[in-house]
Protein backbone atom coordinates (compact mmCIF):
# COMPACT_ATOMS: atom_id res chain seq x y z
CA UNK A 1 0.00 0.00 0.00
CA UNK A 2 3.02 2.38 0.97
CA UNK A 3 4.80 1.82 -2.47
CA UNK A 4 0.96 2.33 -4.05
CA UNK A 5 0.65 5.61 -2.71
CA UNK A 6 4.09 6.51 -3.42
CA UNK A 7 3.54 5.97 -7.02
CA UNK A 8 0.54 8.00 -6.95
CA UNK A 9 1.74 10.85 -5.30
CA UNK A 10 4.73 11.04 -8.07
CA UNK A 11 2.08 10.88 -10.89
CA UNK A 12 -0.30 13.68 -9.21
CA UNK A 13 3.04 15.35 -9.20
CA UNK A 14 3.61 15.15 -12.46
CA UNK A 15 -0.13 16.34 -13.59
CA UNK A 16 0.53 18.86 -11.49
CA UNK A 17 3.53 20.28 -12.90
CA UNK A 18 1.79 20.61 -15.96
CA UNK A 19 4.65 18.30 -18.07
CA UNK A 20 1.61 15.66 -19.48
CA UNK A 21 -0.06 19.10 -21.06
CA UNK A 22 1.73 19.88 -23.89
CA UNK A 23 1.63 18.50 -27.38
CA UNK A 24 5.36 17.76 -27.13
CA UNK A 25 5.07 15.31 -24.65
CA UNK A 26 2.14 13.68 -25.79
CA UNK A 27 3.81 13.47 -29.06
CA UNK A 28 7.20 11.95 -27.37
CA UNK A 29 5.19 9.40 -25.49
CA UNK A 30 3.22 8.32 -28.66
CA UNK A 31 6.50 7.99 -30.42
CA UNK A 32 7.99 5.63 -27.69
CA UNK A 33 5.07 3.32 -27.57
CA UNK A 34 5.65 2.93 -31.14
CA UNK A 35 9.09 2.30 -30.64
CA UNK A 36 8.00 -0.22 -27.82
CA UNK A 37 5.99 -2.15 -30.13
CA UNK A 38 8.41 -2.41 -32.56
CA UNK A 39 11.67 -3.39 -31.45
CA UNK A 40 10.36 -5.59 -28.88
CA UNK A 41 8.10 -7.64 -31.55
CA UNK A 42 9.57 -11.07 -30.59
CA UNK A 43 9.72 -10.75 -26.96
CA UNK A 44 5.46 -9.50 -27.64
CA UNK A 45 5.27 -12.34 -29.90
CA UNK A 46 6.97 -15.07 -27.09
CA UNK A 47 5.15 -13.30 -24.40
CA UNK A 48 1.29 -13.84 -26.07
CA UNK A 49 2.37 -17.59 -27.35
CA UNK A 50 3.31 -18.40 -23.76
CA UNK A 51 0.03 -17.04 -22.41
CA UNK A 52 -2.52 -17.98 -25.29
CA UNK A 53 -0.67 -20.20 -27.32
CA UNK A 54 -1.14 -16.69 -30.05
CA UNK A 55 0.20 -17.74 -33.74
CA UNK A 56 2.87 -14.71 -34.35
CA UNK A 57 0.35 -13.83 -37.93
CA UNK A 58 -2.82 -13.31 -35.27
CA UNK A 59 -0.53 -11.55 -32.62
CA UNK A 60 0.82 -8.87 -35.44
CA UNK A 61 -3.05 -8.63 -36.52
CA UNK A 62 -4.60 -7.99 -33.46
CA UNK A 63 -2.26 -6.59 -31.22
CA UNK A 64 0.81 -5.30 -32.81
CA UNK A 65 -1.00 -3.65 -35.84
CA UNK A 66 -3.73 -2.56 -33.72
CA UNK A 67 -1.91 -0.43 -31.43
CA UNK A 68 0.66 0.60 -34.19
CA UNK A 69 -1.83 2.01 -35.87
CA UNK A 70 -3.63 4.27 -32.99
CA UNK A 71 -0.53 5.53 -31.93
CA UNK A 72 0.05 6.80 -35.42
CA UNK A 73 -3.69 7.77 -35.91
CA UNK A 74 -3.58 9.83 -32.95
CA UNK A 75 0.09 11.58 -33.98
CA UNK A 76 -1.45 12.86 -37.18
CA UNK A 77 -4.78 14.35 -35.59
CA UNK A 78 -3.30 15.25 -31.61
CA UNK A 79 -3.01 18.83 -32.39
CA UNK A 80 -6.20 19.19 -34.23
CA UNK A 81 -8.32 17.25 -31.21
CA UNK A 82 -6.29 19.95 -28.61
CA UNK A 83 -7.17 22.77 -30.42
CA UNK A 84 -9.99 25.43 -28.63
CA UNK A 85 -13.24 25.44 -30.65
CA UNK A 86 -14.97 27.95 -31.33
CA UNK A 87 -18.76 28.29 -30.86
CA UNK A 88 -21.92 30.45 -30.82
CA UNK A 89 -23.18 32.45 -28.50
CA UNK A 90 -26.84 33.69 -28.15
CA UNK A 91 -27.36 37.43 -29.30
CA UNK A 92 -28.25 38.36 -25.92
CA UNK A 93 -24.83 37.75 -24.49
CA UNK A 94 -23.26 40.24 -27.48
CA UNK A 95 -20.52 40.91 -27.10
CA UNK A 96 -18.47 37.47 -26.13
CA UNK A 97 -17.26 34.51 -27.20
CA UNK A 98 -17.65 30.88 -26.17
CA UNK A 99 -14.97 28.12 -26.87
CA UNK A 100 -14.51 24.78 -25.92
CA UNK A 101 -11.25 23.97 -24.38
CA UNK A 102 -10.48 19.99 -24.27
CA UNK A 103 -8.73 19.53 -20.91
CA UNK A 104 -6.71 16.35 -19.46
CA UNK A 105 -8.66 14.66 -16.06
CA UNK A 106 -5.75 14.17 -14.45
CA UNK A 107 -4.34 10.70 -13.27
CA UNK A 108 -6.59 7.78 -14.60
CA UNK A 109 -6.44 4.32 -14.08
CA UNK A 110 -6.77 1.64 -16.98
CA UNK A 111 -7.61 -2.27 -16.05
CA UNK A 112 -6.79 -4.71 -19.01
CA UNK A 113 -8.36 -7.82 -19.96
CA UNK A 114 -6.12 -11.15 -21.07
CA UNK A 115 -7.36 -11.91 -24.24
CA UNK A 116 -5.42 -8.91 -26.08
CA UNK A 117 -3.18 -8.71 -23.51
CA UNK A 118 -1.13 -5.89 -25.42
CA UNK A 119 -3.17 -4.27 -27.76
CA UNK A 120 -6.29 -3.48 -25.17
CA UNK A 121 -4.24 -2.55 -22.26
CA UNK A 122 -1.82 -0.13 -24.61
CA UNK A 123 -4.56 0.92 -26.81
CA UNK A 124 -6.47 3.08 -24.14
CA UNK A 125 -2.87 4.51 -22.72
CA UNK A 126 -2.75 5.60 -26.43
CA UNK A 127 -5.96 7.72 -25.59
CA UNK A 128 -5.39 8.93 -22.08
CA UNK A 129 -1.56 10.07 -23.09
CA UNK A 130 -3.19 11.32 -26.20
CA UNK A 131 -5.50 13.72 -23.66
CA UNK A 132 -2.72 14.83 -21.35
CA UNK A 133 -3.63 12.33 -18.14
CA UNK A 134 -1.03 10.38 -16.31
CA UNK A 135 -1.75 6.74 -16.20
CA UNK A 136 -1.49 3.48 -14.27
CA UNK A 137 -1.81 0.44 -16.30
CA UNK A 138 -3.24 -2.70 -14.30
CA UNK A 139 -2.59 -5.88 -17.15
CA UNK A 140 -4.67 -8.64 -16.72
CA UNK A 141 -3.00 -11.46 -14.47
CA UNK A 142 -4.52 -14.10 -16.42
CA UNK A 143 -2.30 -13.82 -19.27
CA UNK A 144 1.21 -13.30 -16.78
CA UNK A 145 3.73 -13.57 -19.27
CA UNK A 146 2.55 -10.11 -21.43
CA UNK A 147 1.75 -8.46 -17.81
CA UNK A 148 5.29 -8.74 -16.86
CA UNK A 149 6.50 -7.91 -20.08
CA UNK A 150 4.38 -4.76 -19.86
CA UNK A 151 5.63 -4.02 -16.56
CA UNK A 152 9.43 -4.61 -17.74
CA UNK A 153 9.55 -2.51 -20.76
CA UNK A 154 6.94 0.33 -20.04
CA UNK A 155 9.50 2.52 -18.09
CA UNK A 156 12.33 1.64 -20.21
CA UNK A 157 10.26 3.77 -22.92
CA UNK A 158 7.81 5.74 -21.50
CA UNK A 159 7.83 8.44 -18.73
CA UNK A 160 8.61 6.87 -15.31
CA UNK A 161 7.01 9.84 -13.64
CA UNK A 162 3.77 10.03 -15.82
CA UNK A 163 2.82 6.44 -16.77
CA UNK A 164 3.16 3.33 -14.46
CA UNK A 165 2.36 -0.62 -15.14
CA UNK A 166 1.32 -2.17 -11.66
CA UNK A 167 0.71 -5.96 -12.23
CA UNK A 168 -1.32 -8.10 -9.98
CA UNK A 169 -4.94 -9.91 -9.30
CA UNK A 170 -8.35 -8.77 -7.70
CA UNK A 171 -6.53 -8.35 -4.80
CA UNK A 172 -4.32 -5.40 -6.26
CA UNK A 173 -7.16 -4.56 -8.12
CA UNK A 174 -8.99 -3.82 -4.86
CA UNK A 175 -6.25 -1.48 -3.49
CA UNK A 176 -6.47 0.21 -6.85
CA UNK A 177 -10.38 0.48 -6.42
CA UNK A 178 -10.17 2.38 -2.89
CA UNK A 179 -7.94 5.53 -3.99
CA UNK A 180 -9.76 8.43 -5.67
CA UNK A 181 -9.34 8.05 -9.51
CA UNK A 182 -10.26 10.95 -12.13
CA UNK A 183 -11.35 8.46 -14.35
CA UNK A 184 -11.44 4.62 -14.50
CA UNK A 185 -11.21 2.94 -17.92
CA UNK A 186 -12.20 -0.99 -17.37
CA UNK A 187 -11.93 -4.06 -19.75
CA UNK A 188 -13.71 -7.57 -18.48
CA UNK A 189 -16.53 -9.02 -17.42
CA UNK A 190 -19.70 -7.24 -16.10
CA UNK A 191 -19.32 -9.24 -13.02
CA UNK A 192 -16.48 -6.97 -12.10
CA UNK A 193 -17.89 -3.93 -13.99
CA UNK A 194 -20.52 -3.92 -11.16
CA UNK A 195 -17.45 -3.94 -8.54
CA UNK A 196 -15.51 -0.88 -10.13
CA UNK A 197 -18.52 0.95 -10.40
CA UNK A 198 -19.60 0.69 -6.52
CA UNK A 199 -15.74 1.69 -6.20
CA UNK A 200 -15.95 4.44 -8.73
CA UNK A 201 -18.88 6.00 -7.06
CA UNK A 202 -17.40 6.30 -3.50
CA UNK A 203 -15.41 9.31 -4.76
CA UNK A 204 -17.35 10.60 -7.75
CA UNK A 205 -15.13 8.91 -10.37
CA UNK A 206 -16.36 8.59 -14.12
CA UNK A 207 -15.97 4.90 -15.64
CA UNK A 208 -15.52 3.51 -19.32
CA UNK A 209 -16.85 -0.29 -18.99
CA UNK A 210 -15.91 -2.10 -21.71
CA UNK A 211 -17.73 -5.40 -21.40
CA UNK A 212 -19.15 -8.40 -23.36
CA UNK A 213 -21.71 -10.40 -23.86
CA UNK A 214 -23.27 -12.53 -26.59
CA UNK A 215 -23.15 -11.21 -30.55
CA UNK A 216 -25.29 -12.82 -32.69
CA UNK A 217 -24.71 -13.27 -36.61
CA UNK A 218 -28.06 -12.49 -38.93
CA UNK A 219 -27.56 -14.48 -42.10
CA UNK A 220 -30.12 -13.83 -44.70
CA UNK A 221 -27.83 -13.75 -47.73
CA UNK A 222 -28.18 -17.22 -49.08
CA UNK A 223 -26.81 -16.89 -52.66
CA UNK A 224 -24.11 -18.81 -53.82
CA UNK A 225 -20.89 -16.64 -53.81
CA UNK A 226 -22.48 -14.78 -50.64
CA UNK A 227 -22.87 -17.27 -48.89
CA UNK A 228 -19.16 -18.96 -49.62
CA UNK A 229 -18.04 -15.71 -48.28
CA UNK A 230 -20.18 -14.93 -45.46
CA UNK A 231 -19.11 -18.68 -43.80
CA UNK A 232 -15.81 -17.51 -44.51
CA UNK A 233 -15.50 -14.30 -42.77
CA UNK A 234 -17.95 -16.10 -39.86
CA UNK A 235 -14.95 -18.82 -39.27
CA UNK A 236 -12.22 -16.89 -39.43
CA UNK A 237 -13.98 -13.98 -36.79
CA UNK A 238 -15.42 -16.92 -34.44
CA UNK A 239 -12.34 -19.04 -34.14
CA UNK A 240 -9.77 -16.92 -35.44
CA UNK A 241 -9.48 -14.28 -33.14
CA UNK A 242 -8.36 -16.10 -29.54
CA UNK A 243 -10.22 -18.79 -30.77
CA UNK A 244 -13.41 -17.17 -29.47
CA UNK A 245 -12.27 -15.67 -26.88
CA UNK A 246 -13.17 -12.41 -27.82
CA UNK A 247 -15.53 -9.34 -26.48
CA UNK A 248 -17.07 -8.79 -29.65
CA UNK A 249 -16.42 -11.87 -31.25
CA UNK A 250 -19.34 -14.32 -32.75
CA UNK A 251 -21.21 -15.96 -29.68
CA UNK A 252 -24.96 -17.76 -32.05
CA UNK A 253 -25.89 -17.46 -35.45
CA UNK A 254 -29.49 -17.13 -36.44
CA UNK A 255 -30.30 -18.72 -39.58
CA UNK A 256 -33.71 -20.08 -41.47
CA UNK A 257 -34.35 -23.64 -39.58
CA UNK A 258 -34.60 -25.06 -44.25
CA UNK A 259 -30.72 -23.20 -44.22
CA UNK A 260 -29.27 -24.94 -41.42
CA UNK A 261 -27.87 -28.09 -43.13
CA UNK A 262 -26.22 -25.75 -45.84
CA UNK A 263 -24.53 -23.86 -43.52
CA UNK A 264 -23.22 -26.63 -41.17
CA UNK A 265 -21.44 -28.55 -44.06
CA UNK A 266 -19.82 -25.29 -45.14
CA UNK A 267 -18.61 -24.34 -42.02
CA UNK A 268 -17.23 -27.76 -41.82
CA UNK A 269 -15.20 -26.95 -44.93
CA UNK A 270 -13.84 -23.90 -43.51
CA UNK A 271 -12.91 -24.77 -40.20
CA UNK A 272 -10.99 -28.05 -41.55
CA UNK A 273 -9.05 -25.78 -44.31
CA UNK A 274 -8.13 -22.97 -41.70
CA UNK A 275 -7.35 -24.88 -38.59
CA UNK A 276 -7.19 -28.76 -39.09
CA UNK A 277 -9.37 -31.33 -37.63
CA UNK A 278 -7.89 -33.42 -34.66
CA UNK A 279 -7.89 -31.41 -31.32
CA UNK A 280 -4.34 -32.66 -30.83
CA UNK A 281 -3.22 -31.22 -34.29
CA UNK A 282 -5.00 -28.40 -34.71
CA UNK A 283 -3.28 -25.28 -36.12
CA UNK A 284 -3.67 -21.42 -36.45
CA UNK A 285 -5.69 -21.26 -33.36
CA UNK A 286 -5.70 -20.27 -29.49
CA UNK A 287 -5.87 -22.19 -26.77
CA UNK A 288 -7.71 -21.99 -23.58
CA UNK A 289 -6.42 -19.26 -21.46
CA UNK A 290 -6.30 -21.14 -18.01
CA UNK A 291 -7.48 -24.26 -16.20
CA UNK A 292 -10.69 -22.57 -15.15
CA UNK A 293 -11.83 -20.54 -18.22
CA UNK A 294 -11.52 -24.26 -19.92
CA UNK A 295 -13.68 -25.70 -17.29
CA UNK A 296 -16.25 -23.55 -17.87
CA UNK A 297 -16.40 -23.53 -21.76
CA UNK A 298 -16.26 -27.80 -21.55
CA UNK A 299 -19.31 -27.49 -18.71
CA UNK A 300 -20.71 -25.06 -21.49
CA UNK A 301 -20.28 -28.06 -23.91
CA UNK A 302 -20.64 -31.44 -21.67
CA UNK A 303 -23.73 -29.88 -20.19
CA UNK A 304 -26.30 -33.29 -20.84
CA UNK A 305 -29.20 -31.15 -22.63
CA UNK A 306 -26.47 -29.76 -24.61
CA UNK A 307 -24.91 -32.53 -26.23
CA UNK A 308 -27.52 -34.11 -28.23
CA UNK A 309 -27.01 -30.71 -30.45
CA UNK A 310 -23.58 -30.91 -31.36
CA UNK A 311 -23.07 -31.85 -34.88
CA UNK A 312 -19.35 -31.20 -35.19
CA UNK A 313 -16.53 -30.84 -32.87
CA UNK A 314 -17.00 -31.26 -28.96
CA UNK A 315 -13.35 -33.23 -28.27
CA UNK A 316 -11.09 -31.37 -25.56
CA UNK A 317 -7.39 -31.69 -25.38
CA UNK A 318 -7.25 -31.36 -21.02
CA UNK A 319 -3.16 -31.22 -21.69
CA UNK A 320 -2.73 -28.77 -23.64
CA UNK A 321 -5.99 -27.01 -23.20
CA UNK A 322 -7.25 -27.21 -26.34
CA UNK A 323 -11.32 -27.54 -27.20
CA UNK A 324 -12.37 -28.33 -30.65
CA UNK A 325 -13.92 -25.62 -33.18
CA UNK A 326 -17.50 -27.09 -32.07
CA UNK A 327 -20.88 -26.38 -34.07
CA UNK A 328 -24.49 -27.05 -32.31
CA UNK A 329 -27.50 -26.93 -33.91
CA UNK A 330 -30.61 -25.68 -31.72
CA UNK A 331 -28.93 -25.95 -28.17
CA UNK A 332 -32.11 -25.70 -25.55
CA UNK A 333 -33.01 -22.05 -25.12
CA UNK A 334 -32.43 -21.90 -21.28
CA UNK A 335 -29.27 -23.83 -21.43
CA UNK A 336 -26.20 -22.41 -20.02
CA UNK A 337 -24.47 -21.93 -23.60
CA UNK A 338 -27.24 -19.69 -24.40
CA UNK A 339 -27.86 -17.44 -21.60
CA UNK A 340 -24.03 -17.19 -20.87
CA UNK A 341 -21.16 -15.37 -23.15
CA UNK A 342 -19.38 -18.48 -24.39
CA UNK A 343 -16.34 -16.67 -24.85
CA UNK A 344 -14.54 -19.98 -26.46
CA UNK A 345 -14.50 -22.24 -29.79
CA UNK A 346 -18.22 -23.00 -29.27
CA UNK A 347 -20.62 -21.54 -32.08
CA UNK A 348 -24.36 -22.09 -31.69
CA UNK A 349 -27.18 -22.26 -34.66
CA UNK A 350 -30.36 -21.27 -34.03
CA UNK A 351 -32.65 -21.65 -36.46
CA UNK A 352 -35.88 -20.30 -37.30
CA UNK A 353 -39.29 -19.93 -39.18
CA UNK A 354 -38.09 -16.90 -40.28
CA UNK A 355 -35.26 -14.95 -40.48
CA UNK A 356 -37.24 -11.51 -39.68
CA UNK A 357 -37.63 -13.36 -36.22
CA UNK A 358 -34.28 -12.71 -35.36
CA UNK A 359 -35.35 -9.47 -34.44
CA UNK A 360 -37.18 -9.81 -31.78
CA UNK A 361 -34.61 -12.82 -30.92
CA UNK A 362 -32.23 -10.39 -30.02
CA UNK A 363 -34.44 -8.12 -28.44
CA UNK A 364 -35.46 -10.47 -25.78
CA UNK A 365 -31.91 -11.08 -24.49
CA UNK A 366 -29.41 -8.01 -23.12
CA UNK A 367 -28.04 -5.93 -25.54
CA UNK A 368 -25.07 -7.14 -27.30
CA UNK A 369 -22.16 -5.73 -28.30
CA UNK A 370 -22.07 -5.92 -31.38
CA UNK A 371 -24.35 -7.40 -33.67
CA UNK A 372 -23.69 -8.33 -37.43
CA UNK A 373 -25.43 -9.30 -40.29
CA UNK A 374 -25.02 -11.50 -43.93
CA UNK A 375 -27.60 -9.47 -46.14
CA UNK A 376 -28.18 -7.64 -49.59
CA UNK A 377 -31.58 -6.63 -48.30
CA UNK A 378 -31.54 -2.68 -47.79
CA UNK A 379 -34.92 -2.66 -45.99
CA UNK A 380 -33.85 -5.63 -43.58
CA UNK A 381 -31.07 -3.81 -42.80
CA UNK A 382 -32.96 -0.33 -41.92
CA UNK A 383 -35.13 -2.66 -39.38
CA UNK A 384 -32.07 -4.23 -37.89
CA UNK A 385 -30.28 -0.75 -37.55
CA UNK A 386 -33.74 1.22 -36.14
CA UNK A 387 -35.21 -1.74 -33.85
CA UNK A 388 -32.46 -3.20 -31.95
CA UNK A 389 -30.04 -1.81 -29.50
CA UNK A 390 -26.38 -2.80 -29.20
CA UNK A 391 -22.91 -1.14 -29.43
CA UNK A 392 -22.21 -1.67 -32.99
CA UNK A 393 -23.87 -3.33 -35.92
CA UNK A 394 -21.93 -4.55 -38.65
CA UNK A 395 -22.50 -5.63 -42.67
CA UNK A 396 -21.68 -8.28 -44.45
CA UNK A 397 -18.39 -8.94 -42.04
CA UNK A 398 -16.41 -9.78 -38.69
CA UNK A 399 -15.05 -7.43 -36.06
CA UNK A 400 -13.59 -5.05 -38.97
CA UNK A 401 -15.53 -2.68 -36.70
CA UNK A 402 -12.68 -2.63 -33.83
CA UNK A 403 -10.38 -1.11 -36.55
CA UNK A 404 -12.08 2.40 -37.39
CA UNK A 405 -10.68 4.77 -35.74
CA UNK A 406 -13.73 6.78 -36.59
CA UNK A 407 -15.93 4.51 -35.42
CA UNK A 408 -16.65 4.67 -31.87
CA UNK A 409 -16.33 1.55 -30.06
CA UNK A 410 -17.94 0.41 -26.99
CA UNK A 411 -21.59 -1.22 -25.78
CA UNK A 412 -24.63 -0.43 -24.44
CA UNK A 413 -27.01 -1.65 -21.41
CA UNK A 414 -25.13 -4.97 -20.38
CA UNK A 415 -22.29 -4.87 -22.80
CA UNK A 416 -21.12 -1.21 -21.33
CA UNK A 417 -20.60 2.35 -21.42
CA UNK A 418 -18.41 4.99 -23.00
CA UNK A 419 -16.52 4.52 -25.91
CA UNK A 420 -12.91 5.01 -27.24
CA UNK A 421 -10.62 4.80 -30.43
CA UNK A 422 -9.09 7.76 -32.51
CA UNK A 423 -11.01 10.97 -31.73
CA UNK A 424 -13.60 8.85 -29.20
CA UNK A 425 -10.64 7.92 -27.06
CA UNK A 426 -9.36 11.44 -27.05
CA UNK A 427 -12.66 12.54 -25.65
CA UNK A 428 -12.98 9.53 -23.49
CA UNK A 429 -9.63 11.17 -21.54
CA UNK A 430 -10.90 14.15 -21.62
CA UNK A 431 -12.97 16.97 -19.81
CA UNK A 432 -14.58 19.87 -22.14
CA UNK A 433 -14.29 22.66 -20.59
CA UNK A 434 -16.58 25.37 -21.93
CA UNK A 435 -14.93 29.26 -21.70
CA UNK A 436 -16.75 32.21 -22.53
CA UNK A 437 -15.09 35.93 -22.71
CA UNK A 438 -17.26 38.38 -22.30
CA UNK A 439 -16.29 42.33 -23.08
CA UNK A 440 -17.11 45.16 -20.08
CA UNK A 441 -19.27 46.83 -23.05
CA UNK A 442 -22.70 47.06 -23.20
CA UNK A 443 -24.56 47.04 -19.64
CA UNK A 444 -28.49 45.38 -19.69
CA UNK A 445 -29.74 46.80 -16.74
CA UNK A 446 -32.39 44.48 -16.91
CA UNK A 447 -30.87 41.64 -15.45
CA UNK A 448 -30.00 43.81 -12.40
CA UNK A 449 -32.57 44.20 -9.25
CA UNK A 450 -34.85 45.92 -8.20
CA UNK A 451 -37.24 44.02 -10.11
CA UNK A 452 -40.61 45.42 -11.72
CA UNK A 453 -43.11 44.72 -13.79
CA UNK A 454 -41.17 46.24 -16.77
CA UNK A 455 -38.34 43.97 -16.06
CA UNK A 456 -41.00 41.03 -16.43
CA UNK A 457 -41.70 41.45 -19.85
CA UNK A 458 -38.50 42.26 -21.03
P1 LIG B 1 -12.63 -9.95 -15.57
O1 LIG B 1 -13.77 -9.03 -15.33
O2 LIG B 1 -12.60 -11.23 -14.81
O3 LIG B 1 -11.23 -9.23 -15.27
C1 LIG B 1 -10.88 -7.98 -15.80
C2 LIG B 1 -10.02 -7.22 -14.82
O4 LIG B 1 -10.68 -7.12 -13.57
C3 LIG B 1 -8.66 -7.85 -14.53
O5 LIG B 1 -7.68 -6.82 -14.59
C4 LIG B 1 -8.79 -8.39 -13.12
O6 LIG B 1 -7.58 -8.34 -12.39
C5 LIG B 1 -9.80 -7.47 -12.50
N1 LIG B 1 -10.57 -8.11 -11.41
C6 LIG B 1 -10.94 -9.41 -11.32
N2 LIG B 1 -11.64 -9.61 -10.18
C7 LIG B 1 -11.69 -8.42 -9.53
C8 LIG B 1 -12.27 -7.98 -8.28
N3 LIG B 1 -12.92 -8.81 -7.49
N4 LIG B 1 -12.12 -6.68 -7.95
C9 LIG B 1 -11.47 -5.82 -8.77
N5 LIG B 1 -10.90 -6.17 -9.95
C10 LIG B 1 -11.00 -7.46 -10.32
O7 LIG B 1 -12.68 -10.18 -17.14
P2 LIG B 1 -11.76 -11.11 -18.01
O8 LIG B 1 -12.04 -12.54 -17.68
O9 LIG B 1 -10.36 -10.62 -17.97
O10 LIG B 1 -12.31 -10.81 -19.49
C11 LIG B 1 -13.45 -11.42 -19.99
C12 LIG B 1 -14.58 -10.44 -20.11
O11 LIG B 1 -14.12 -9.22 -20.65
C13 LIG B 1 -15.64 -10.92 -21.08
O12 LIG B 1 -16.91 -10.65 -20.56
C14 LIG B 1 -15.38 -10.09 -22.33
O13 LIG B 1 -16.50 -9.95 -23.16
C15 LIG B 1 -14.92 -8.81 -21.75
N6 LIG B 1 -14.07 -8.08 -22.71
C16 LIG B 1 -14.54 -6.91 -23.22
C17 LIG B 1 -13.77 -6.22 -24.15
C18 LIG B 1 -14.25 -4.92 -24.76
O14 LIG B 1 -13.44 -4.24 -25.40
N7 LIG B 1 -15.51 -4.54 -24.62
C19 LIG B 1 -12.53 -6.72 -24.54
C20 LIG B 1 -12.09 -7.91 -23.98
C21 LIG B 1 -12.87 -8.57 -23.05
Amino acid sequence: MEELHANLAELNRAFCCGKTRGVEWRKSQLRAIIRLITENEAQIFEALHQDLGKHPVEAYRDEIGIVKKSADHSLLHIEKWMAMKKDWLPLLLFPATGQVLPEPLGTVLIMGSWNFPISLALDPVIGAISAGNTVVLKPSELAPACSSFLHRIVPLYLDKEAIKVIPGGSEVAEKLLQHRWDKIFFTGSPRVARIIMSAAAKHLTPVTLELGGKCPVILHSFSGSDLQVAVKRIVGGKWGPCAGQACIGVDYVLVQQKDAPVLVELLKNYIKKFYGEKVEKLQNICRIVNQNHFDRVRNLLQDPSVSASIVYGGSVDCKNLMIEPTILVDPPLDSDIMTEEIFGPLLPIITLDKIEESIDFINERPKPLAIYAFTRCKRFKERIMQETSSGSVTFNDIMIQFLCDSLPFGGVGESGFGRYHGKYSFDTFSHEKAILQRSYFLELEPRYPPWNDFKLTF
